[in-house]
């Protein structure tokens, strides 16, 4: 019989317990040591937030496993309230302290795992040490507490977590106001489409304060902008961003990024062969550009799964992460995948965008809601580089794509998906079916002009003509606009010959044929993308803040 192999893991929550438990099922023999600092393993870290507002009603429920129960159930050594402080990479050993009674020892490892995760940012302002964070059950339980006596929350950072937060807050019953750097919300979305959720987030009393810039916490207000203004608060939360638990991987040497990122190759192998990592403290290779972090639960597991099966002798490269993720707020669903159009053009990047605003399902079957879509797509391959989608059935859209994209499915070919289909779930042609078309559309020589493109066109001499009726032009019309409505549009098409027209309506869809019918009598023609919806998102998220 062979010697029995010890593998040391540091961390015992998503990417660590993942890793742990793989490698029981593929080596049965071997001496398998989870070290935690914390005082739980396997607990729901993206539950939390549900706890603090009483929709996870059982604080237990979020403890998935206990040491015990992972020792029974896979014969892990699982030591909680445990850190590692130390790795001897010539010795192969690993010192860890037991937090309660400082004692040390040294564990001997044929290979070690780091998935330390990444820590809540404290940013350097006065009384910053007044705010709370959420990261574990005990920060949770802290939040809780001192939201008891509080009326009053500020949380700072409008990102996943801080905007769960605020919606939980408000479940509780506080005023909640969210300050934000950002002129919008939720980063991985483009302004227009982040919009909308902000204007559910303010329909639920969360008050948004964009592009503003926490600079102090008092006892019993924060303020703002270097002192410009101040707002009350009685319970202050931080979520404006995390950092990597990568001090032990810098100790011992290991290769880190620029950002202190730990370097890992494509089986989750640092720089030192007997040491992988996995997790939020690990930069990850993007399906498109540089290699960066994601922050994701999805991850850490997968790639604690890499690592048991490099580590067993099975290897598996990871595949690119396209950092696909969703959030739920006061019931509207927001989900993204990929690349911003922001950063795209940010890089100078030839692209394509296409908005659609369907209904979830079938218009005629009851229930059916909005749905906002977005695709970003590479004008030269027609790769898909990117989508977000914010309303009803945006989840089951953005999981359809990230899927497209990691098979290599062009934006063209979303139009040939075979989606399941009945009145209740979809539409004939599903909202990603349409995309494809669009997207075939445009490469067959249609024009489409952005939302933040109208005005220069404008400027430089093209007409706008709205193809709504005069009801809908009525409610509210793009300044400038002239309605000739879409069934009247023959009679005016001879006039508009020779001329450069721009077509709006309220989402693309009328816009489209007006295009096609406008384009045979010899004008040049473009359709606003998205129609008025999406202009009106866009512009009103640009000037909100
Ligand atoms: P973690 O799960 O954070 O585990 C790291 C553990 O390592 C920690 O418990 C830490 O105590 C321990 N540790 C660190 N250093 C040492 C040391 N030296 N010795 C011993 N132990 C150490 N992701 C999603 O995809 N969807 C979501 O909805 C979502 N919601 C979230 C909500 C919240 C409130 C939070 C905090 C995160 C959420 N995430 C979500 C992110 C997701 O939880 C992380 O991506 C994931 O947990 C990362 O796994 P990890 O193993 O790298 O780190």
């Amino acid at each position: 019989m062979t010697t029995p192999r010890t593998y040391v893991i540091v961390g015992g929550v998503a990417g660590g317990m993942s890793t742990a438990t793989r490698l029981r099922r593929l080596d049965e023999n071997a001496r398998i040591i989870v070290i935690e600092r914390g005082e739980h393993v396997s607990f729901a870290n993206c539950g939390l937030p549900y706890h603090v507002g009483g929709v996870i009603d059982d604080r237990s429920a979020l403890i998935l496993q206990t040491p015990e129960s992972l020792g029974a159930r896979f014969a892990l050594d699982v030591r909680v309230r445990t850190e590692a402080v130390a790795i001897d990479r010539e010795a192969r050993t690993v010192t860890v302290r037991a937090l309660d009674s400082g004692d040390e020892q040294s564990l001997s490892y044929d290979a070690l795992v780091l998935s330390p995760g990444a820590s809540p940012l404290r940013i350097p302002i006065p009384g910053v040490e007044r705010g709370l964070v959420l990261r574990d059950i005990a920060d949770m339980d802290r939040i809780i507490d001192a939201a008891t006596d509080a009326h009053r929350v500020v949380v700072a950072g409008a990102g996943f977590i801080g905007l769960e937060l605020a919606e939980n807050l408000r479940h509780r019953g506080l005023d909640v106001a969210v300050v934000e750097m950002l002129p919008q919300v939720l980063r991985p979305f483009d302004a227009e489409m982040a919009h909308i959720v902000a204007q559910r987030l303010r329909a639920n009393g969360v008050e948004l304060h964009l592009g503003t810039a926490l600079s102090g916490i008092e006892p019993d207000h924060v303020v703002l902008d270097g002192g410009a203004a101040t707002l009350p608060a009685d319970l202050v939360v931080l979520s404006v961003g995390v950092r990597p638990e990568s001090g032990l991987a810098r100790d011992a040497g290991l290769d880190l990024d620029a950002r202190g990122y730990i370097v890992v190759d494509a089986h989750q192998r640092t720089s030192d062969p007997a040491i992988f990592a996995v997790g939020d403290a690990v930069v990850k290779q993007r399906f498109d550009g540089d290699p960066s972090p994601v922050w994701l639960a999805g991850l850490a597991n997968r790639h604690g799964r890499l690592a048991a099966d490099a580590i067993a002798g099975r290897p598996h490269a990871a595949v690119p992460a396209l950092g696909t993720a969703v959030i739920g707020l006061f019931g509207l669903t927001a989900a993204a995948v990929g690349r911003t159009e922001r950063e795209l053009r940010d890089e100078g990047r030839e692209i394509r965008v296409i908005h659609t605003h369907p209904t979830d399902h079938a218009g005629y079957y009851p229930g059916a809601e909005q749905l906002s879509l977005k695709l970003i797509v590479n004008a030269g391959t027609d790769a898909i580089l990117g989508a977000q989608a914010v309303g009803g059935g945006a989840d089951k859209r953005i999981d359809i794509i990230a899927t497209a994209m990691a098979g290599g499915i062009p934006a063209r070919g979303l139009a040939d998906l075979e989606l399941a289909y009945a009145p209740q779930f979809g539409s004939a042609k599903d909202p990603v079916n349409m995309l494809g078309y669009v997207d075939d559309n445009l490469i067959d020589g249609e024009q489409s002009v952005q939302w933040h493109e109208l005005a220069s066109r404008m400027a430089e001499g093209w007409k706008l003509v709205d193809v709504r009726t005069a009801d809908e032009n009525a409610l509210g019309a793009i300044p400038g606009s002239e309605l000739i409505t879409l069934d009247s549009l023959r009679e005016h098409a001879e006039r508009l010959r020779g001329e450069r027209v721009i077509v709006t309506c309220k989402v693309g869809q009328r816009g489209h044929t007006a295009a096609a019918l406008l384009r045979q009598y010899g004008v040049t023609v473009a359709n606003l993308d998205g129609g008025y919806t999406t202009w009106r998102a866009g512009t009103a998220a640009v000037s909100t803040p």
